[in-house]
């Protein structure tokens, strides 16, 4: 692995999506704690396989019906992205009494992307969360767009990073704004230009060294 990954470990979610439990192992050993899974099944197999002080996210999009499997498991939610569903992991984070850590999905790519919410909607839906005191709001995630032009995902992220920014003037008691979730492997760099502080990487983490 390049040693610029390894020197990135606490800002590194390594997606394990459709990887085995050894290969996580292996990551496990060079020192790696922190792993996501996109879908809920998954990720309760593999955190079931797997050594007890590994931090679990979710990154993919959660189901409602699939919010109480994930709470209390899952230490970051990425990838909230209704206001059903903050409501629907507030209820069942009461339940079981504790706090979830989420962030909030924004739509910044302008693409048909089914998932997330508009940038414009995000301090309102922020202020509307305050009634929920089973979560804490962390930040927002942000899926760069699918395109070759460099420029073109720069300013993606950087408009995440001003939202990011914005999000963090909101003072109320659920709300701790420090978590940037931008980039995966083919556009972590960029996202790091832009102030990315926690990346999402999974196919350059597996990859075996060509060099
Ligand atoms: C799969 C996935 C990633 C990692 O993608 P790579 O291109 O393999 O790094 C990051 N974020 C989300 C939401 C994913 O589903």
């Amino acid at each position: 692995m390049k040693k610029e990954l390894l020197e990135l470990k606490d800002k590194i979610v390594i997606v394990s999506k459709n990887r085995s439990v050894e290969e996580i192992m292996e990551l496990y050993h060079q020192g790696f704690r922190i792993f996501g899974e996109n879908r809920v099944q998954e990720l309760l197999v593999k955190a079931a396989g797997t050594p007890k002080d590994i931090t679990w996210h979710l990154v993919g999009h959660l189901q409602r019906n699939k919010v109480s499997k994930v709470i209390g498991l899952c230490t970051l939610i990425h990838s909230v992205d209704s206001f059903k569903l903050l409501e629907k992991i507030e209820k069942e984070s009461k339940k079981q009494n504790i706090i979830t850590n989420v962030l909030l999905q924004v739509n910044l790519a302008l693409e048909d992307s089914k998932f997330g919410f508009e940038e414009i909607e995000v301090p309102d839906i922020i202020k509307k969360a305050v009634v929920f005191n089973h979560i804490l709001i962390r930040g927002i995630m942000v899926i760069g767009p699918n395109v070759d032009d460099e420029k073109a995902i720069l300013d993606v992220f950087y408009k995440g990073y001003d939202l990011y920014n914005r999000c963090k003037e909101i003072k109320q008691p659920n709300v701790c704004i420090n978590t940037y979730s931008a980039g995966m492997s083919s556009d972590y760099k960029l996202a790091l230009k832009a102030n990315s502080n926690l990346l999402r990487l999974g196919t350059i983490m597996f990859a075996k060294e060509s060099a």
